[in-house]
């Protein structure tokens, strides 16, 4: 039987507070198996975050030994912490044949794509407006004054790599978001790596 690929990545980047994690909730029964990449971060948890579910919550010194142990795939700094993708994970999960997704911001996208590209699908996810964004940030209620204004300030920037990915998908309604993205994921899910393309054209050839 001809099989496809092994794992495939799909990286979702966007303002925060333009809705990734409201809908990746929204989607998760319909996008099939998928293995949700947890990053470690230096930023306090917000009120309601659990460690080792929405992040590994950690210190500055612990996540610079891991820096040097080379245990990120990618890692930035955003707003003025630190966020990364542990390595580990993530290549068990796609050893196993998941999908696995991404929710980081465009500089570790462009990471991942100089590493994984052949297997990655990635998509923009904004809300139709900066000012629509500040209001969500705003009635979210999870950050200071401080923090939404550097938020806001970021999403001016991160607007601009908007070209830079497979898809963007509008938050206007949660439930049509929701509905586009399982369509990603589903395309996601179908793109082939280099190595399984070659191994797909030798059996296929027999
Ligand atoms: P992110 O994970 O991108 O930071 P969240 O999923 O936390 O964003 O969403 C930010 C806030 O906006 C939350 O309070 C959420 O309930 C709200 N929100 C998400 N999508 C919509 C939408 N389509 N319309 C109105 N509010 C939304
Ligand atoms: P927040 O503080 O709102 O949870 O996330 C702030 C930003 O950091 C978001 O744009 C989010 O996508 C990004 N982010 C979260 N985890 C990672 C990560 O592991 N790597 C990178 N590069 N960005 C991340």
């Amino acid at each position: 039987m001809l099989r496809r690929q092994k794992g495939a990545i799909l990286v979702l980047s966007g303002p925060s507070g333009a809705g990734k994690s409201t809908i990746i909730n929204a989607a998760s029964e319909e996008i099939g198996e998928y293995y949700f990449s947890i990053s470690t971060t230096t930023r306090a948890p917000r009120v309601g975050e659990e460690n080792a579910k929405d992040y590994f919550f950690v210190s500055k010194e612990s996540f610079e030994e891991d820096i040097k142990a080379g245990n990120f795939l990618e890692y930035a700094e955003v707003h003025g912490n630190y966020y990364g993708t542990s390595l580990k994970p993530v290549r068990e999960a796609l050893g196993a044949g998941k999908l696995v997704i991404f929710d980081i911001d465009v500089q570790g996208h462009r990471l991942v794509r100089a590493k994984m590209n052949d297997i990655t699908t990635s998509a923009f996810i904004t809300p139709p407006t900066l000012a629509e964004l500040e209001k969500r940030l705003r009635t979210r209620c999870t950050d200071s004054e401080d923090v939404i204004v550097q938020r806001l300030e970021n999403a001016t920037k991160e607007i601009e790599a908007v070209g830079e990915y497979d898809f963007t998908i509008i938050n206007d309604s949660v439930d049509e978001a929701a509905q586009e993205f399982v369509i990603v994921a589903k395309a996601a899910r179908l793109k082939q790596s280099k190595e399984a393309e070659a191994q797909f054209i030798a059996q296929w050839l027999r």
